[in-house]
């Protein structure tokens, strides 16, 4: 099915920023927005590779620090998930940055199928190496994911796109800013919150050793595959 063709949904204007601010770091599910004709929010089947996952020793998740807002949870549900990655913008680093991305993009792999497309609009999700936005009042951050742009898409069904951008000034290494491309995916990929472990890829702040993904990161990715969402169901069309 077509995905490259966007209507954008009129009735999306109010959109509530949510921005949870965390350390030289920006979050914002946001995109609360008018609910007049927005379809009701109900789960999504899992996909496979999450419905396969099984963690055996319990080690846990950090579901209770994710929020929903008002499209319900911010889940994927048509696969796979289309990421675009934008040119390197510092001219010496391009191979690095390219590598960065896309390693990322291939450690998420084995739990939400993922591709790479070279067509920015239609890419789900877009990674940029550009500075994030600053707004009046923030500080300076070095990576943000934005996920407030909704719409309605060729199957009629509510449908969001995320913004990744890292800065090309981040601090640290080529691990370091691998890391930063996984954490700010998993905000992409639904995990709107924050870990409060230092072990897993979502904690809140930059460490010196980067983890990997880890069992609880993927305990919580599915915990929240497993909630309603106002995303990826049609819209009612007698209210046309
Ligand atoms: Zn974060």
């Amino acid at each position: 099915m077509a995905r490259t063709a966007r209507r954008s949904w009129p009735w999306v204007l109010a959109i509530v920023i949510c921005l949870a601010t965390m350390l030289g770091h920006n979050l914002s599910p946001s995109a609360g927005a008018d609910q007049r004709q927005a379809p009701e929010a109900q789960v999504h089947p899992l996909p496979e590779s999450l419905a396969a996952w099984e963690d055996s020793a319990q080690q846990g998740d950090y579901f209770d620090q994710v929020q929903p807002n008002g499209v319900g949870y911010f889940v994927w549900s048509e696969f796979p998930i289309q990421v675009y990655v934008g040119p390197a913008t510092a001219s010496n680093d391009a191979t690095g940055w390219q590598q960065a991305a896309e390693i990322a993009i291939q450690d998420w792999q084995p739990y939400l199928p993922l591709a790479l497309t070279t067509e920015p609009s239609a890419a789900d999700i877009l990674i940029e190496n550009r500075k994030p936005e600053r707004r009046s009042g923030e500080r300076v951050r070095a990576a943000e994911t934005r996920c407030s742009d909704l719409y309605v898409n060729d199957d009629n069904r509510l449908d969001h796109r995320c913004r990744i951008n890292i800065s090309p000034n981040q601090l640290g290494n080529q691990a370091h800013r691998m890391a930063s491309v996984r954490h700010e995916l998993g905000h992409a990929l639904g995990i709107w919150g924050h870990s409060p472990s230092e072990t897993d890829a979502l904690y809140f702040a930059q460490v010196r050793t980067p983890p990997e993904i880890s069992v609880r990161d993927v305990n919580t990715l599915k915990r929240i595959y497993q909630q309603p969402t106002r995303l990826g169901w049609p819209l009612p069309s007698a209210t046309e």
